[in-house]
């Protein structure tokens, strides 16, 4: 039987959520141990323990079927491959900085400059698209001491909270791209693996979508039912049944997490008693 062969990070900012997203889909790895390949006993699948930046060349090179990085690696080392889904975790950007007490005049200001990163390839084809000429200075880590050190004018890297880049007296100035951790693979997978990639996917959505919302119960007053019903609509449509006390029903729905705060606030304003909130485990979309 053909295994689905998928890399993901040995060690690092993307480790442990690629383990729990596939263990969440049902495939545990044998005692995650970070070998090089472990075999899932519930699936037909193999996990390769690799580096992220080497990532999408074993996934060109089929050695990996598909593969778990950063969007920024994709987009600098994932010629030839595809996005195949998006996971919406590892969020953070890739920017341009310079010192904080430079005055910025747009992304000319680079012209004839120096810029230091470890993205040589993003880089390049945002100055580009912007006809600048400037000189790209590779590093492989530590990017931000570069302009401090003298080794270039401003530096091109990934910026999450933003502080790194003040404690190293910078500002950012350009936001080039958003980054978030998703799935690549090659388009020409042969049907078996195919459909063994489609089934991952659909237990990753099914995941995704219930930790994204949770499951309501509550008891509403008959003269406020049609309102309350509108803000909770659910997957199809609430579940309405009678209370024993007249005058009153119990609901029961799903809401999804980022309207969760704002609409428990209205449906108390509706006068909405009793508010249970669970969690889902599983979502079937
Ligand atoms: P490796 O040893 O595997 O080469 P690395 O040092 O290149 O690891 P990490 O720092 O573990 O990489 O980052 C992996 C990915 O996580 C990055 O490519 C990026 O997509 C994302 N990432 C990096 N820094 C942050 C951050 N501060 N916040 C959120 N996501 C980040
Ligand atoms: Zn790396």
């Amino acid at each position: 039987m053909e295994k689905l062969k998928i890399a993901i990070q040995k060690s690092g900012r993307l480790s442990e959520k690629s383990v729990s997203i596939l263990k969440e889909a049902g495939i545990s790895m044998t005692n995650g141990a970070r070998k090089l390949i472990s075999v899932s006993g519930t699936y037909p699948i193999e996990v390769l323990y690799l580096r992220d930046d080497d990532i999408p060349q074993y996934v060109r090179d089929k050695v990996a079927d598909i593969g778990i990085v950063g969007e920024n690696v994709f987009a600098e080392k994932g010629s030839d491959i595809e996005i195949v889904e998006r996971l919406g975790f590892s969020r953070c950007r890739m920017s341009l900085a310079i010192p904080k007490q430079e005055k910025y005049t747009g992304p000319s200001w680079f012209a004839g400059k120096k810029i230091a990163t470890s993205y040589p390839v993003i880089l390049q084809r945002y100055l580009d698209a912007h006809d600048v000429n400037a000189e790209i200075h590779e590093i492989s880590g530590s990017v931000e001491i570069a302009p401090g050190i003298g080794l270039a004018e401003g530096i091109f890297d990934i910026v999450s909270s933003g502080s790194t880049l003040i404690s190293n007296g910078l500002q950012e100035v350009e936001v080039v791209m958003k980054s978030e951790a998703v799935i690549i693979g090659r388009n020409d997978m042969n049907q078996e693996k195919r459909a063994l990639l489609n089934d991952l996917l659909f237990r990753i959505k099914s995941v995704q979508a219930a930790t994204n919302n949770k499951y309501i119960l509550l008891n509403a007053p008959n003269d406020k039912l049609d309102e309350i019903i509108d803000l909770i609509p659910g997957m199809k449509s609430p579940t309405v049944m009678p209370l024993a006390e007249s005058g009153w029903s119990s609901v029961h729905s799903v809401l999804s997490e980022d309207q969760f705060w704002q609409i428990i606030n209205e449906l108390r304003a509706l006068g909405a008693q009793g508010i249970l909130v669970i969690p889902i485990e599983k979502m079937i979309v």
